[in-house]
């Protein structure tokens, strides 16, 4: 392509580059204090510490067939021609205490899954007996050997076994074994509770009717899904308009309920930098601007000890800037460790640009071809087109340094959804 930009010509100097802005942000975040939630409620948090199991999984020993529980000793050499009598002393039904042990020359008849009633160690299925007629005694027909049809208890897990280690998230496999163990209040890091705020005074709700040079509030519903994505649980505010002491009342009404904050707008160098006004103090909310397109003025810090974070207004910088440092820091507060996206090579099928002192990432559609990972720009380089943040499941990234990437070229790309969907 022709197109020679006219790029942004921000003085370089005082650009953050990208990894020290992620950093700046990254190294102030802590896990949240982890808390005891129910099963359901826990599912994809983080184990805040070992989880041990305190029994043995199963509990006891049961019945793999239906059949006869019996000392293996008492039925050596038993076939078809020699069978071997046993006395039947009681039954083993499933969720019910045996009815009887089993001594010497006795069995107890038994359930799939029923106990095993102590002193049997083996079980002869029903095939393999002929009880007759007379239900007091039972004919075995075939020897077993000892802990023959027997699910052992332990066989799953032992004492003292580590259930989930510190660190893991849990998913379906961990959430049945907690249960089973009967850990249903496991200690994991909460969800962050994250209030969403949309500043301008050009905004109107999506169920209202702009009025010419108003703009639908998008910012709020791209926070919630990506917030939701990342899970954390969004709250969204509303709109707030560009007046710095209705912002202040706002964001402290909500501080109660707030783990963090998120604000989109008014962060840049305007006369209506709404979210500065408010809040710049240095070393509480800290504006700056990172070499990075899109997504460039940045304000981060803390509001009461919670992390609150100044997006721009532009609806593609707020999709990137999240991207970029509030997703990574969420997963933090979960008590994540690996924040990063997965991230594939993949052969551009058109151009992608942008200023060559930043990092640039641009919307592209991925997919898996016979030949690798190909991926198609979805077109735009400016900040506001919300449909190629929507047709896009990836970031093709260009390091500082590099202005453009042609066709046929291969970039790294982060996907942030699978091709699938
Ligand atoms: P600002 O950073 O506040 O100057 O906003 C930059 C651009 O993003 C302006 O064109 C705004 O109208 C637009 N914008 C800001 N906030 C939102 C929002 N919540 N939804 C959609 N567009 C927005
Ligand atoms: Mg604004």
């Amino acid at each position: 392509m022709a197109e020679r930009h006219v790029h942004d010509h921000d003085s370089a100097e005082g650009l953050v580059p990208l990894e020290e802005a992620r950093e700046r942000v990254l190294s102030r975040i802590e896990p949240l204090p982890p808390i005891e939630l129910p099963l359901t409620d826990a599912y994809g948090c983080v184990a805040a510490a070992d989880i041990a199991s305190a029994v043995d999984l199963p509990e006891f020993a049961s019945s793999a067939m239906d059949g006869f529980a019996v000392r293996a000793s008492d039925v050596v050499g038993a076939t078809t021609e020699h069978p071997i009598e046993l006395k039947v002393v009681g039954r083993s039904m499933i969720g019910q205490q045996p009815e009887a042990t089993v001594g010497m020359g006795e069995a107890v008849a038994i359930a799939t899954g029923a106990p095993i009633p102590a002193g049997a160690d083996a079980v002869v299925p029903r095939e393999n007996a002929d009880d007759g007629d007379d239900g007091d005694l039972v004919r075995i027909v075939e020897a077993v050997g000892d802990g023959r049809h027997v699910r052992p208890r332990g066989e799953d897990v032992h004492e003292g076994d580590l259930l989930v280690p510190a660190g893991k998230r849990l998913s379906a496999g961990e959430l049945g074994l907690l249960a089973n163990a009967g850990v249903p209040h496991p200690l994991v890091h909460p969800r962050p509770r994250v209030i969403v705020l949309s500043t301008g005074d050009e905004l109107v709700r999506p169920t209202e009717t702009p009025h010419f040079g108003q703009v639908r509030d998008s910012n709020a519903y791209t926070l919630f899904g990506s917030l939701r994505e990342a899970g954390a649980i969004p709250l969204l505010a509303g709109i707030v308009r560009d007046d710095p002491d209705s912002l202040k009342e706002t964001v402290f009404s909500f501080e109660i309920q707030a783990d963090a904050f998120v604000s989109s707008g008014g962060v840049s160098v305007g006369d209506r930098d709404v979210v500065k006004t408010a809040f710049f103090k240095r070393g509480d909310i800290d504006f700056y601007k990172v070499a990075l397109q899109p997504g460039m003025p940045q304000g981060f810090g803390f509001i009461e000890g919670k992390p609150f974070f100044g997006l721009p207004g532009n609806p593609v910088s707020v999709f990137v800037s999240f991207e970029m440092f509030v997703r990574p820091a969420i997963l933090k507060m979960m008590g994540r460790t690996s924040l990063d996206r997965p991230e594939v090579t993949a052969t551009l099928t058109g151009e992608i640009g942008g200023p060559k002192d930043k990092s640039v990432f641009a919307r592209v559609e991925v997919s898996r071809g016979p030949d690798g990972w190909t991926a198609a720009p979805t077109g735009g380089r400016g900040s506001n087109l919300l449909a190629t943040v929507a047709r896009a499941n990836g970031l093709a990234f260009l390091p500082p340094g590099v202005d453009h990437a042609g066709a046929g070229e291969r970039v790294r790309v982060r996907l942030f959804r699978s091709s699938e969907d």
